[in-house]
């Protein structure tokens, strides 16, 4: 697809001017992207690998952008993070993604919680819980349907607010999950006082838990933590037979990547759910 938003910047030869025109051209345009409609939800499913289940479903952000083609959201979750866009951004995320379950129940398809991602403005906003309360609701969803993924950085900022908002969602009966578990800065001591489900373990870690000794251990140690604190433990980023074989003889049965499936249109989500569940 041809880049005509950078082509008329053309003038500018300094890179770094083409960066921030860039990085400008990109946040007014994604503000019009939800209006236009050019926003899209993709599926990643959950697997038991043992049963073949498809046990959730995270929801991930894609940006169809009329001349720059499929836009990553490691590119444009950051400008809307510094924009404060993100706030609008994360409200329709939830709203969509349960008005998509809400569909899926109605139609009588097999459910799975799905989650979603919050950036640190989303969690910190005041909105937050009287959104997801209204949203859950408005479409009469269980909360048990939504799943919230935060990461490390979000969680040790404010201990104290973080444990009250955590506990607000919890006790709301939504399920929370720690993303990118082991790449952020943590205390564990905290972490027991916080109110969690579900430790993530990042793909960092199982990239090379086969050849790498210390990706090996931090793994199985995430993986008994987890254990020990009752959690539960997903893996993300499985690629190959031999990780999911690692991560299974350590005790960690739930897993996302793409050896399983890649994130995916919903319409390709929901005939992998109807397709009997089983992979
Ligand atoms: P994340 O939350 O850690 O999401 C997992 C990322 O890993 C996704 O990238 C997914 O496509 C990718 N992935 C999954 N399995 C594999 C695998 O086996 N191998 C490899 N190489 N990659 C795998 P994606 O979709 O590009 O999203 C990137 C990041 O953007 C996410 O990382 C998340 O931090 C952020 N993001 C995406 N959607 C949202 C959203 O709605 N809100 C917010 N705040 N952030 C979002
Ligand atoms: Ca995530
Ligand atoms: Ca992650
Ligand atoms: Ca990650």
């Amino acid at each position: 697809v041809k880049d005509k938003g950078r082509n008329s910047y053309h003038f500018f030869d300094h890179t770094m001017n083409e960066t921030v025109l860039n990085k400008f051209a990109l946040e007014n345009d994604l503000r019009k992207a939800i209006e236009q409609d050019q926003l899209e939800l993709y599926f990643q499913p959950k697997i038991n690998p043992l049963s073949g289940d498809i046990v959730g479903a995270e929801v991930l952000l894609r940006w169809k952008h009329p001349h720059r083609g499929m836009v990553s959201p490691v590119t444009f979750i950051p400008v809307a993070e510094e924009s404060g866009f993100i706030v609008e951004l994360g409200a329709w995320v939830l709203k969509r993604a349960c008005e998509i379950n809400r569909e899926w129940q109605s139609r009588g398809m097999p459910i799975v919680p799905l989650a979603i991602n919050l950036s640190a403005a989303n969690f910190r906003h005041h909105d937050l819980l009287p959104d997801i309360r209204r949203t859950l609701e408005d479409l009469k969803l269980q909360p048990n349907f939504l799943v919230i993924e935060l990461t490390e950085g979000i969680l040790m900022n404010d201990v104290d607010e973080t444990i009250q908002t955590l506990q607000a969602l919890k006790d709301m009966g939504v399920y929370l999950s720690v993303d990118d578990f082991g790449t952020g800065y943590s205390s564990l001591n905290y972490l027991k006082r916080f109110p969690l489900d579900e430790l993530k373990i990042d793909r960092s870690f199982v990239k090379d838990i086969i050849s790498d000794p210390n990706d090996a251990a931090i793994t199985a140690a995430i993986i008994g933590l987890a254990q020990n604190l009752k959690l539960s433990v997903v893996a993300e980023g499985v690629e190959t037979t031999e990780q999911a074989d690692f991560l299974l003889r350590r005790g960690c049965n739930t897993m996302q990547g793409y050896l399983f499936a890649k994130p995916m249109p919903q319409e390709d989500f929901e005939q992998m759910l109807m397709s009997g569940i089983n992979m």
